[in-house]
């Protein structure tokens, strides 16, 4: 089995990862998967009038239409809570799940849309590309780095040049249109952490990527005119705790081999209180000496916003019982480290329209200015750098399009 695998809180089941495995499981009931094996046949595409029907509807919403509610309870919830914070209600599942929202939107059922995408996907490479993707295939997965995800900032820092990075320093403003050119139009003051002074610096574009609610508090000027943020909506943040513990590998007797587990929010009612816990040093074993299990417990989000804010003491508590329930962890752990994020995830709710409309508006009034990050087309890290990259081929055109300009000008 290796690592290859999730549990859901359902007798610690776990969870197969394709379709056929999980009717095969005995993880779901015989309804649920009567109606997993129909849902190709009763999701036939849609007429398009019908398309705008569910826009704004509820990732739980979404999921039940096409799987059922035991579906939602026990895959569903655990899945978002342990990698948005959030619950199936309150995420909206255009902004959420937008590949699988696409999905219903061009085949009517998901479960055929992915195959037919898949099929279509596969006849359309030839067979040198149909090889590197079998190898990029093989890479798929979670993925980390010697020493932890540090180590890819550290790297960034030292492949660029030192004196052109500012560490520990807060974006205190930004002016456009210093210029004639597109050239250094920009300029950006910000302080450093240590003296709080405001130094200047001439940008030629700028790539936003502070959270929305930072940027709110920035001063925006366009041509010496204040360019007001109050277009800006409200995003709703989870808060979240993240707890590492260490315990003997002699004191845990259902060590389970695998990710991780995810709890569902029903399992509450017997007592669980944590999100989900990562096997930290099963996925990576330089995490931990060799007699010691290391997990990373996650607990808060929508499902209990103020247990994110308890102390570490109380925190402890909850995640060693939910850990000797779970997986007989037996005794205290050896180690504790605990982080508290008041704002970890925007929730990507029902009002994120107006969220992704009030970037686009940004963009479209300041010239070189774009936003990338966790708050538009993803939340994951590899979501969150293939938007840095998405908005670095921006600020490419852009520039070459001003000096095109420049060019015709002249
Ligand atoms: C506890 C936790 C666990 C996670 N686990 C995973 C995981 O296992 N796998 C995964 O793929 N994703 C995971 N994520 C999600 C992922 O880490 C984030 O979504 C992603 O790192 C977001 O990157 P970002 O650059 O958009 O935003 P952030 O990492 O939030 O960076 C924004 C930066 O802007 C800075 N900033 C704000 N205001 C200013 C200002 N005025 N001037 C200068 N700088 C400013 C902030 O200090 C911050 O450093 C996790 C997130 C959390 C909170």
């Amino acid at each position: 089995m290796g690592l290859q695998c999730w549990y859901v809180l359902l007798a610690l089941a776990i969870i197969p990862t394709n379709p056929l495995a999980l009717i095969k499981s005995n993880i779901l009931s015989a309804q649920s998967k009567f109606q997993i094996i129909l849902e190709p046949f009763l999701w036939k595409k849609r007429s398009s009038s019908n398309d705008s029907d569910h826009s704004q509807e509820s990732v739980g919403g979404f999921f039940q239409r096409h799987f059922g509610k035991e579906v939602v309870d026990y895959l569903i919830d655990p899945f978002v809570a342990g990698t948005s914070a959030g619950d199936p209600e309150s995420l909206s599942m255009r902004h959420s799940f937008p590949e699988l929202w696409n999905l219903e939107k061009s085949f009517g059922s998901i479960i055929s849309g992915a195959i037919q995408s898949k099929l279509s996907a596969r006849n359309a490479k030839s067979e040198e590309t149909k090889r590197s993707s079998e190898k990029t295939k093989h890479q798929r997965g979670s993925f980390s780095f010697q020493g932890g995800m540090q180590t890819l900032t550290d790297t960034l820092c030292k492949e660029l040049d030192v004196d052109k990075i500012k560490l520990n320093s807060k974006v205190l403003s930004l002016s456009y249109g210093l210029g004639k050119s597109a050239i250094e139009n920009w300029s950006v003051s910000f302080a450093t952490n240590h003296d709080n002074r405001s130094q200047a610096l001439s940008m030629d574009a700028v790539i936003m990527t502070a959270p929305l609610c930072d940027v709110k508090e920035m001063r925006i000027t366009k041509r010496g005119h204040p360019f007001p943020l109050n277009f800006l909506p409200e995003v709703n943040y989870m808060p979240l705790s993240v707890l590492i513990t260490t315990f003997k590998k002699e004191n845990v007797k259902r060590p389970l081999e695998g990710f991780g587990v995810l709890v569902p929010s029903k399992e509450q009612q017997n007592g669980l209180k944590t999100l989900g816990t990562l096997f930290s040093s099963m996925m990576f074993p330089d995490r931990a000496p060799d007699d010691l299990y290391l997990y990373t417990t996650f607990v808060g989000g929508s499902r209990n916003k103020e247990l994110a804010n308890a102390s570490t003491d109380e925190l402890k508590q909850v995640v060693t019982s939910d850990l000797r329930q779970l997986l007989g962890a037996e005794g205290e752990p050896k180690f504790v480290n605990h982080f508290y994020w008041k704002k970890a995830f925007p929730l990507y709710g029902h009002n994120y329209d107006s969220v992704v409309e009030a970037i686009e508006k940004m963009e479209k009034n300041l010239p070189g200015f774009f936003y990338a990050g966790n708050h538009r087309g993803g939340l994951s890290v590899g979501k969150a750098i293939a938007s840095g990259c998405k908005a670095a081929e921006h600020v490419i055109s852009y520039l070459e399009s001003s000096s095109d300009d420049n060019t015709i000008g002249e």
